[in-house]
C-alpha cells in the first residue's frame, strides 16, 4: 500500500499550476488533469543546489523507468520543467534552476 503522501498542489500550489498550463500549451491534457492529484513522495535528494525536483510515484532508486516511459519536456519561462511519465503516470517532476519554492505545507525541505 502506497503511504499517504500531500498532494503537491496544497504544497506548491504556484507550481502546479503553471504545470497545468505548459502541459495544456503542449496539448498533454490527461498529464494536465492529473497533475492535480500528484502526491508529494519526496523531495529529491541529488544534494545539487540548482535542483527542486519532486518525486510523484515510489520508484526504486536507480532503476531505469523501462517500457512505457516518455520524458515531457515543458517551456517555462524560467529554469527547467521536465516530467517523467510511465504509462501515463508522472513519476516525477524534474525543476531545474528555479527560484526557491517555499513548501506551504511546512514540511521539511531539502535541508
Ligand atoms: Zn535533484
Amino acid at each position: 500500500m502506497q503511504q499517504d503522501h500531500p498532494f503537491v498542489r496544497d504544497a506548491f500550489p504556484d507550481l502546479v499550476a503553471e504545470l497545468i498550463t505548459l502541459l495544456e500549451t503542449e496539448g498533454e491534457r490527461e498529464l494536465a488533469l492529473h497533475a492535480t492529484d500528484l502526491r508529494l513522495v519526496a523531495m529529491c535528494d541529488c544534494g545539487d543546489d540548482s535542483c527542486q525536483s519532486i518525486r510523484t510515484a515510489a520508484h526504486p532508486k536507480g532503476q531505469p523507468y523501462g517500457e512505457g516511459h516518455r520524458c515531457v519536456p515543458l517551456l517555462p519561462e524560467e529554469g527547467t520543467l521536465v516530467l517523467d511519465v510511465v504509462n501515463g503516470r508522472i513519476m516525477y517532476i524534474e525543476v531545474l534552476d528555479r527560484r526557491a519554492m517555499h513548501n506551504r505545507l511546512g514540511a521539511r525541505s531539502r535541508r
